[in-house]
């Protein structure tokens, strides 16, 4: 099976036609996101139509374009509820009709917590596993779940993305979502400035001399011996830790799949993870296995197959 792939992020745009678990031919393209969507829907046609003729397959030959998008879509209508200040013009666009006209082929969208997941369902990480959850630890901390080999998405399509805000600390920080000690407010790139700021020792901390306090930053400094990015590093951890234990409560998988940057670090940040998921989980059937994300920036993409075939074709069953 083939198709058209959009991955959309912030500053960027991946384009690509896929072919089952392989991608065939892909172009990146830089976006302003304060500039909208609308604008660049006809790069994305003219895009297509390039890689198209180098690749030689016709969009005739493509089951359908599949929309990774960097906010909230409504998978079963093809509209976009929610942007956080990214493309902030799409939630009044009729994307399926837009493709039906210039591409003659059905649309497709998810969110990009979720595509990740399939794509680690179809080709990476979580190949042969029908019950997952997926952390992608960043600026915040991203989730997505699958249950039975079906995202969990819930009545108003928030379900399974919300996991970075489960409570971490009841008398913690305060966090963007409005509640307190969440792990995204306890162990996220926004709040790591915060939480080094106030760590006692940070003004001695080789950290203090950073234009920023960074994931890299911690775990560079940690690894050469500073105690306080020891000490902030092996906190965060235990912050995942945490709430990966409350996600296998929430949804019950077989596998957790942890993605993000900070994962080139995985060698130290996994084995604390698997520890307090075998150790403080309700699980008497066995241990949830908890590994590092495959497929990086391509995951979003490769979910296009599985999102296409499988779970549209499920909603159509039942919308
Ligand atoms: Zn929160």
């Amino acid at each position: 099976v083939k198709a058209l792939a959009i991955d959309l992020g912030g500053t960027h745009a991946t384009l690509a036609i896929v072919e089952d678990e392989s991608i065939l031919a892909v172009r990146e393209l830089s976006l302003d996101r304060a500039q909208g969507l609308r604008p660049v829907l006809p790069l994305f046609v003219q895009t297509f139509r390039a890689l198209s003729s180098e690749t030689g397959i016709p969009f005739s030959a493509c089951e359908g374009l599949s929309f990774s998008f960097c906010g909230l879509p409504d998978s079963r209508t093809g509209r976009i509820l929610s942007t956080n200040q990214k493309y902030d013009d799409a939630i009044g666009l009729d994307l399926p009709s837009w493709c039906q006209t210039e591409l003659k082929m059905r649309f497709a969208i998810e969110n990009d917590a979720r595509m990740a997941l399939l794509g680690e369902y179809i080709a990476g990480a979580g190949r042969g596993v029908e019950d997952i959850v997926m952390i992608t630890l960043g600026t915040g901390i991203g989730g997505a779940a699958m249950m039975n080999g079906e995202l969990v998405r819930g009545k108003h399509a928030q379900g399974g993305c919300l996991g970075g805000h489960l409570p971490a600390l009841f008398s913690g920080r305060k966090c963007t979502c409005g509640a307190i000690g969440c792990t995204e407010a306890e162990a996220s790139g926004w709040a790591l400035p915060l939480i080094a700021a106030e760590w006692p020792g940070f003004a001695a901390s080789k950290l203090a001399a950073e234009p920023e306090v960074t994931f890299r930053a911690v775990f560079e400094h940690a690894a050469a011996g500073d105690s306080v990015a020891l000490a902030i590093r092996d906190r965060c951890i235990k912050v995942w830790a945490i709430g990966a234990v409350g996600l296998v409560h929430a949804y019950d998988p077989e596998l957790i799949i942890i993605g993000g940057g900070v994962m080139k670090s995985a060698d130290v940040i996994l084995p604390v993870v698997q520890d307090q998921v075998a150790n403080f989980s309700w699980t008497p059937w066995g241990t949830v296995k908890v590994v590092a994300a495959k497929l990086g920036n391509n995951a979003g993409l490769l979910g296009a197959i599985p999102l296409l075939t499988k779970v549209v074709r499920s909603h159509a069953k039942t919308v």
